[in-house]
């Protein structure tokens, strides 16, 4: 039987058979449930593919999926007796699937790691790492809160977007920031629990699980409010002004051919508690579009377009990014025809896409559509000819986002790099956590 039919008989899907890799890795699937190891805990299924169909490990594996921070450091303490690694994965939305290891990784999902609780003195919220982002926005705003800074989709993990500093368009840090403390089970099997003043606090907040499992996060939220978000044609050339100067939420499509952009231009909306949780849209007398709602329906309410989008992010410190926006419509660079502007403010994480809290940085995001095929040569491009620039500028990839760059091109924009390889020394001496695959990124 050939390899095809073969593959078509056991019910392999269409991007199940893309690339020989994956192939190969199919058959390292059954490593990735743990054998003997965990075997008292629930496991589940998950597809071997990133989001968006990109990246394709194969067809799907069974991993280990905990319900207590017990069953985590048990299994944590069973890959270090059978010279294992192990892998923390949430809702698999990062492109550049950090959360898979090689061969012979164990896999953990996050999945019913799920405990919600709200301190309504504190305006925290406590949490564990398999909570969707929605569930939080949802119970958030019903206690009078929101969880500002959160990434555009609502339907991935608290875990996942916070270790991947993932972020808002709002003038602020990445959701990491609002951390106030976790717990984490460690490569030693231990548990750890780091508050607003713990050394190891700043490495944790982005750290793509090389530091071990969060168990608990809290986070602090804001009072609730409602956000009014108008779509506006702009002059390309003012994207800074634009960008800078039309409330803190506002954020960009920015062309990178043409001499005219869109703005989104997000104000808050006058409004006396009890808020409305009425989301209302219309077009005003110029026929531009608005909406009006609580803020994580208007701005953190992102669904998945179709078809699927791949590509990369980068930060810029806003000083330096009129260059960029030179370079992107005078060299050739695969560029789509638009590319993401949105602004954030730096922050103390070792790994933060900007690390110094006084400045603005603009969050620069390009895409294509992944159409069926893996790795399609054209973002591959693309990613790497704005890598060569970014370099130019210190410009930072977004981690859950796909990097082709060097480790010594990593060191290089990201200098906090080594303290932060120091910290994962010591909280994982045998690098049960950290893989080939995140050493050939980070060295
Ligand atoms: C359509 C789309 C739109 C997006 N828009 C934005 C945006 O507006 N702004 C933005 O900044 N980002 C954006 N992103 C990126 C997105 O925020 C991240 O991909 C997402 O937050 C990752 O969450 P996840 O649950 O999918 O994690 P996964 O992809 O499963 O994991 C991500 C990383 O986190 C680690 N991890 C997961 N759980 C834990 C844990 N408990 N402890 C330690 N490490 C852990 C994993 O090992 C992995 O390295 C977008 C992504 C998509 C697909």
């Amino acid at each position: 039987m050939s390899r095809r039919s073969f593959l078509l008989r056991s019910g392999a899907t269409a991007a199940g058979l893309i690339g020989c890799q994956s192939w190969r890795e199919r058959l390292h699937a059954k490593a990735i449930s743990g054998g003997k190891i965990g075997a008292s805990i629930d496991s589940i299924s998950i597809p071997l593919r990133d989001w968006s169909g990109f990246t394709v490990f194969g067809e799907s594996a069974v991993v280990l999926a905990p319900r207590t921070e017990a069953e985590v450091v048990e299994i944590v303490r069973q890959c270090r007796q059978h010279n294992r690694q192990c892998r923390v994965v949430g809702r698999r939305t990062s492109w550049n699937t950090k959360w898979y290891g090689d061969g012979d990784t164990l896999m953990l999902s996050t999945v019913h790691l799920d405990a919600l609780s709200f301190d309504q003195e504190a305006g925290t919220v406590t949490c564990g790492p398999g909570v969707l982002l929605e569930t939080i926005h949802r119970e958030a705003w019903a206690r009078g809160f929101t969880l500002s800074n959160a990434p555009a989709p609502p339907w991935v993990s608290i875990g996942g977007a916070v270790s991947t500093g993932s972020h808002g368009s709002l003038m602020g840090g990445s959701l990491s920031s609002r951390l106030t403390s976790c717990r984490l089970v460690t490569g030693q099997g231990r548990v750890v629990e780091m508050n607003a003043d713990h050394p190891h606090l700043d490495a944790a907040r982005i750290s793509l699980g090389m530091l071990g499992v969060m168990t608990q996060l809290t986070l602090k939220l804001d009072p609730a409010f409602r956000l009014k978000l108008v779509q506006q044609p702009i002059a390309t050339d003012q994207w800074r002004q634009a960008l800078l100067d039309s409330g803190p939420m506002s954020f960009i499509h920015a062309s990178t051919t043409d001499p005219t952009s869109t703005l989104f231009k997000v104000v808050p909306e006058a409004s006396v508690p009890p808020l409305s949780d009425e989301v209302l849209t219309g077009e005003d007398a110029q026929g531009q579009f608005w909406m009006t709602g609580p803020a994580h329906l208007v701005v953190m309410n992102f669904q998945p377009p179709s078809p699927t989008i791949a590509g990369s992010e980068w930060a810029v410190p806003v000083d330096l990014f009129a260059n960029v926006m030179d370079a992107f419509q005078s060299l050739d660079l695969s560029l789509p025809s638009m590319v993401w502007l949105k602004k954030v403010m730096g922050e103390s994480a070792l790994l933060a896409s900007g690390n110094d809290p006084s400045k603005v940085y603009v969050e620069c995001g390009a895409y294509y559509d992944v159409e069926g095929r893996q790795s399609p040569r054209k973002i591959v491009e693309m990613v790497r000819k704005i890598e060569t620039l970014m370099l130019a500028y210190g410009g930072r990839p977004h981690l859950s986002k796909l990097i082709s760059m060097t480790p010594a091109e990593m060191q290089l924009v990201y200098p906090a790099l080594t303290t932060f390889q120091q910290v994962r020394r010591q909280l994982d001496p045998q690098n049960i956590f950290y893989t080939q695959r995140l050493a050939k990124l980070f060295g």
